[in-house]
């Protein structure tokens, strides 16, 4: 059977897996039941050992050796008596994704026999090979000495298998000289740096509190698509996009797949991942239909920053392990179509008291909110004077193809208020009596439906970064990304913000009643005023897809930083080893490490796409194109011998020429390919720079004249299920 009668055969066999749906009853008991949860420990730990927990997770404190050999052999046995065999030190490396060596519970004796015997310190701290995992040059290969350290603020938690199960402990990962090594020691030193720096300024506004943490909702976009595409398509197993394929004919233009019907195999698929991020204690909450065919949403509720940050990786390796089992695949690349919408996250972003308020909440009357004021010119500001490193915290070869590709922000940063706050920050820059617009109902014209409560702003989704509320939305990052470097830019940049305006605000209160709160409020707005002034080139409240937008934004000298390559330059600037450093997020040399890691994943992903498009051009469409050619100069052949050639060309010679023309263009870009793929560039940044200007073109011509022969051959003799069958046969 041709591939393509067999792709068509398969799809009228997908139906929907049963699924053991969680009901909202059980759900309240299930929740969370593969996690060493709060619940859990205080069942099992002595009251002093879990009041320690409790504070080293609310509160950061530290937890005491002796405790956490506790806590370790406990989660031990819990994990023992769930039935689990092994356990991993699960950390975050500079790849991107997650990692861990997985240890057997079990130990041989002397005497031949194997008993249970694990030390707490075994659970508290391992020791991986640290020269295997990217380190940007920290650590050569004879300099392998790396740890894993328990982070215990993360719960640990179960990964189950048809076949057993393995306890796996959330952990940062560490060179032997104390260099971090991935992207979770940094984060949880940044939320370290925005805590204190929070709790200085509040401190300072009469407010006393334990802990500042920051929130995350991040959504996730992502595709599902049959395994049987999945599998035929050696571009997306190796990249995890499509590398040629024509348009299809129908794609995103009619607008009906946003929000519509979630078909029966995806909500079943959708339903059984739920079930198991519930289980792992992740609180999914909302699903969608997203904007391409076959491209959906999903949304936890926020939770801190760096269980937000561990629950996200947790998020995308179940959805794509869940999918599987239904036959499917997830697709997490930022663009796996052409000419269709890729997929990103949306990072929500807040901060909080430990008693659970909201530090970015407006109120009803945020002219006198303070607090909310301070705050939020914070984090206008960081955005202003950071925008290189918000940029460059999102890139990648795959988030180069979205950004600035009118679905996604462009890679201009600029900040979205919305109406009611973006006319009081007017008022504050000038120095105006401040305001701010009331809430209001929203009337629909129909006496019988309800007055609802109308939003002080409207929305802006070409924005990258929005006000929604009560939060900001970096909506530039990509789908595939871990959530935390994103967001230790964040937490450092603004706690940077709240150190320099703590520090200001002290130098302007001297020798004045800082007592009187009328002087108190005069001078704290008179800072942000100025605070305000200076960074109010970041706020756009317009069409951020717009081309005029692209000439203010240079004219208003907002950068804007293309590609990863322009955008990565940036890493290690002055300025940014100032910022990281002086909080002790990142040192100088952590920071050129990082740089270094990330234009070689950049370099190796566009060298990884080139080879592999290379190979199937010349393996599978090449031939296909040649075989068709020799059917239609057979039957030229025998048409003239038949007599059939009238005066002009037969149309099979015609089709013929047209044919010749896709291939032999297709061959001279692909000889072309190889030719850029070969070049060799010693320096890595000039490599990654070679791979922009001249490998990422000379793909496109591949594809050009690929998706022009796809257009002539037929159907049965294409290679690859296309465009149409992968996006709309479920
Ligand atoms: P929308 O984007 O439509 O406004 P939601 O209000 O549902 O959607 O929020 C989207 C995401 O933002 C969710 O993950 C939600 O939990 C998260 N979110 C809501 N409030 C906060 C907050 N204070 N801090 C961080 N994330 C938040
Ligand atoms: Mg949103």
């Amino acid at each position: 059977m041709s591939t393509r009668l067999h792709n068509l055969t398969a799809a009228t066999k997908h139906r929907a897996n049963h699924v053991e749906t969680i009901t909202p009853p059980d759900l309240e008991e299930n929740f969370a039941e593969n996690t060493f949860s709060i619940d859990e420990m205080r069942k099992r730990l002595p009251k002093e050992v879990f009041q320690g927990m409790v504070n080293c997770i609310t509160k950061g404190s530290p937890i005491a050796t002796h405790h956490a050999e506790i806590v370790a052999l406990t989660m031990k046995e819990w994990a023992l008596e769930r039935g689990a065999t092994h356990f991993v030190h699960w950390f975050q490396p500079l790849t991107g994704g997650t990692a861990g060596k997985h240890d057997s519970f079990i130990s041989p004796t002397v005497v031949g026999r194997a008993i249970t015997s694990l030390r707490g310190k075994d659970l508290i701290q391992g020791e991986p090979d640290a020269s295997s995992f990217p380190n940007g040059g920290l650590r050569a290969t004879h300099e392998a000495r790396g740890y894993t350290v328990w982070d215990p603020s993360s719960p640990a938690f179960l990964v189950e298998n048809e076949n057993g199960s393995y306890l796996a402990v959330p952990t940062c990962f560490v060179s032997w000289t104390g260099e971090a090594l991935d992207h979770k020691t940094p984060l949880l030193r940044s939320i370290d740096a925005l805590d204190r720096q929070a709790r200085r300024v509040l401190r300072m506004l009469g407010k006393d509190t334990e802990r500042v943490q920051t929130t995350v909702g991040a959504e996730q976009e992502y595709f599902l698509i049959d395994e049987e595409y999945f599998y035929r398509r050696p571009d997306l197993v190796n990249t995890g996009r499509t590398l040629l394929g024509a348009n299809p004919p129908k794609g995103q233009q009619l607008d009906d797949h946003y929000f519509g019907e979630i078909p029966g195999r995806q909500l079943s698929c959708m339903l059984d991942a739920e079930k198991e991020l519930y289980r792992l204690g992740i609180p999914v909450k909302t699903r969608h239909n997203e904007v391409a065919p076959s491209q959906y949403e999903l949304a936890p509720v926020f939770e801190t920053s760096g269980i937000a940050s561990d629950h996200q990786h947790l998020i995308m390796i179940t959805l794509k392990r869940i999918a599987r089992k239904h036959g499917l695949v997830a697709l997490l690349h930022e663009k796996p179509f052409a000419d269709l919408n890729g997929s990103g996250k949306h990072i929500n972003w807040s901060i909080s008291t430990d008693d659970g308020e909201n530090l970015l909440e407006p109120g009803h009357a945020p002219h006198e909110n303070l607090t909310f004021l301070i705050f939020c010119t914070a984090v206008i500001r960081a955005v202003y004077k950071h925008q290189d490193l918000l940029r460059l915290s999102v890139t990648s070869a795959g988030n180069d193809h979205r950004l600035g590709a009118n679905e996604a922000p462009p890679a201009i940063l600029s900040v979205f208020l919305g109406s009611q706050l973006y006319d009081l920050y007017q008022k504050l820059i000038n120095g105006d009596e401040l305001t701010s617009a009331k809430d209001t109902d929203l009337f629909l014209g129909v006496s019988m439906l309800p007055l609802v409560p109308k939003h002080a702003g409207d929305r802006n989704r070409t924005s990258p970064f929005a006000f929604t509320g009560n939060k900001f939305e970096f909506r530039a990052v990509g789908s595939s990304q871990g959530l935390a470097f994103p967001n230790v830019v964040l937490n450092a940049t603004v706690a940077e913000s709240l150190r320099d305006f703590a520090n200001s605000l002290r130098d302007a209160l001297r020798g004045k009643d800082k007592n009187d709160p009328e002087v108190f409020k005069k001078t704290v707005l008179d800072l942000l005023s100025k605070i305000a002034m200076e960074s109010q080139s970041i706020l756009f409240e317009g069409d951020n897809y717009a081309e005029t937008w692209h000439e203010e934004a240079e004219e208003r000298g907002l950068l804007n930083l293309r590609t990863s390559v322009d955008a990565l330059q940036h890493f290690d600037s002055e300025k940014n080893v100032a910022l990281f450093s002086s909080f002790g997020i990142l040192s100088a040399a952590e920071l050129e490490a990082r740089k270094e890691v990330a234009f070689e994943q950049y370099e190796m992903a566009i060298d990884i796409e080139g080879r592999t498009l290379e190979n199937l051009v010349r393996t599978q469409i090449i031939p296909a194109g040649f075989e068709y050619l020799n059917e239609l100069l057979q039957i030229s052949l025998h048409s003239s011998k038949a007599g059939l050639k009238s005066k002009a060309v037969s149309p099979a010679a015609h089709t013929a020429e047209s044919v010749n023309r896709h291939l032999s263009e297709l061959v001279s870009a692909v000889d072309e390919l190889t030719e850029q793929l070969n070049v060799h560039v010693d320096d890595l940044h000039e490599n990654a720079r070679h791979k922009k200007d001249n490998v990422i073109p000379a793909m496109l011509k591949v594809r050009q004249a690929a998706d022009a022969l796809e257009g002539l051959t037929p159907h049965d003799k294409w290679p690859l299920p296309n465009y149409s069958e992968i996006l709309f046969l479920h």
